[in-house]
């Protein structure tokens, strides 16, 4: 059984950082899904013709784009968005790790886990590296929740064993044991992966990274997650601990956590040198632009990432950022840039391609989702405008594609993910 979905249709399947053309629309378009992969994607017309005994979805009210791919989200801090007045460590120390505190009740896990998938997949996010919870029943509640709605998640058991809320602290020694059972029970199960997620080198032991790193040894494909250089506090006090390090990416890289496998969030105040290093080991970013603006961390120095050749994707860093919506990201990146002083000059092209393919790339799931090219998982996002907004007048007033997905990411507010295909299912949203 084929399926065609008919509308506005945009990917980007190159990186436009790199290449020109990167933008591919068809404004009367259609994506044909077959077996839950895309078997075509091009003009109404000569799809149609391809695939005559098809089932035709009308979608022309609005955009079909792939599905969003969330690089950087905690799932225990939904209900912390919009702490205002605080910093990254007070932040932490008042309003977000008592919260973390209280996914020990398996109860408040599970309903916390049900709330995040359901609002990951009405923002359009199909794809999603997880910060999971520091208790391992709460980790294993996100993971099975995920599974139950067909979102594809890489998430981890997060790792402190020392400062911030004793709480929330475990050993090396027990971390390991707990970390290996998730491992052996979710990593690889359907469209679950597992990330190895020390919270950031402030909390961690240089034991509890050697557990890092024996997990990263143990298993070759498991993805490793943390933070980095995100606040100018935090990283004096990381120096403190680690009076050995060069830098806070040697606090990670002494133990073998700067790979290719690696997702750092924020590094907003980074070196020269960390960023040499982060090149040359192919390790990733996850750029989060509205919590670095909400927290008061900085602006993401963007042009420094690119000219060391560094990969980076859009992350929401919910409950540090301001919401699930990647097309916000997307703005509030471009906006960032505008106001940097050596900013780099983003056009609609560049943002969909971090909220979506860059996303992919980073995850090493370029070759199964990020863009709509033909065999890949049919991870579509319908979206369309809300009745009499200033977005519907734009979709009415269509004068390039361009331009218009310049409009979806500034009025993203107006804008509504009414459906959303996970391997050409349908997805309930509610
Ligand atoms: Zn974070």
């Amino acid at each position: 059984m084929t399926l065609i979905l008919r509308g506005l249709v945009v990917h980007t399947p190159k990186n436009p950082f790199r290449e020109s053309g990167a933008l591919e629309p068809f404004s009367d378009g259609a994506i044909a899904i077959q077996d839950g992969k895309i078997a075509a994607i091009g003009n109404h017309v000569q799809v149609a013709e391809r695939f005559p005994q098809a089932k035709t979805q009308d979608c022309r009210g609005g955009i079909l784009l792939p599905g969003l791919i969330d690089t950087h989200v905690h799932y225990p801090q939904t209900r912390v968005i919009g702490a205002m007045g605080y910093t990254l460590l007070d932040w932490l120390e008042q309003r977000t790790l008592p919260l973390e505190a209280r996914l020990s009740d398996n109860k408040f896990a599970r309903e916390l886990a049900l709330e995040f998938v359901r609002l990951l997949l009405s923002n359009g996010t199909t794809t999603a590296l997880v910060f999971g919870s520091h208790f391992q029943g709460a980790t294993a509640n996100l993971f099975g929740a995920a599974e139950d709605v067909g979102l594809r998640i890489i998430a981890g058991q997060v790792c402190s064993d020392r400062k911030l809320l004793p709480e929330l602290h475990t050993t090396p020694e027990h971390s390991y044991h707990e970390q290996k059972m998730l491992i052996h029970r979710f990593h690889n199960k359907g469209k679950l992966r597992y990330a190895v997620t020390p919270r950031f080198s402030l909390s961690a032991s240089e034991g509890l990274l050697e557990v890092c790193q024996t997990l990263m040894d143990e298993h070759s494909d498991v993805h490793f997650t943390t933070h980095i250089n995100e606040n100018t506090d935090e990283i004096r006090t990381v120096a403190e601990l680690f009076p050995w390090a060069r830098d806070y990416l040697e606090t990670y890289d002494r133990f073998g956590l700067v790979t290719n496998r690696s997702v750092f969030a924020h590094n907003v105040h980074p070196s020269e040198l960390e960023l040499a290093r982060l090149a040359e080991a192919q390790a990733a970013i996850a750029h989060c632009p509205s919590s670095n603006a909400f927290i008061g961390s900085g602006i993401f120095p963007m042009k420094r990432h690119l000219q060391h050749g560094i990969r980076f994707g859009l992350g929401s860093d919910v409950g540090g950022g301001t919401g699930f919506c990647l097309l916000k990201e997307g703005l509030t990146a471009y906006i960032a840039q505008r106001y940097a002083e050596d900013g780099f000059p983003l056009t609609p092209a560049h943002l969909l391609y971090l909220a979506t393919r860059a996303g992919a790339e980073i995850l090493g799931l370029e070759n199964t989702v990020g863009d709509l090219s033909v065999g890949k998982a049919a991870d579509i996002i319908y979206v369309r405008p809300e009745e009499k907004s200033t977005l519907e007048v734009h979709f009415r007033h269509l004068d390039s594609v361009e331009q218009l997905l310049g409009s979806l990411f500034t009025l993203h507010g107006e804008a509504k993910v009414e459906k959303v295909w996970l391997d050409g299912q349908e997805a309930i949203l509610n």
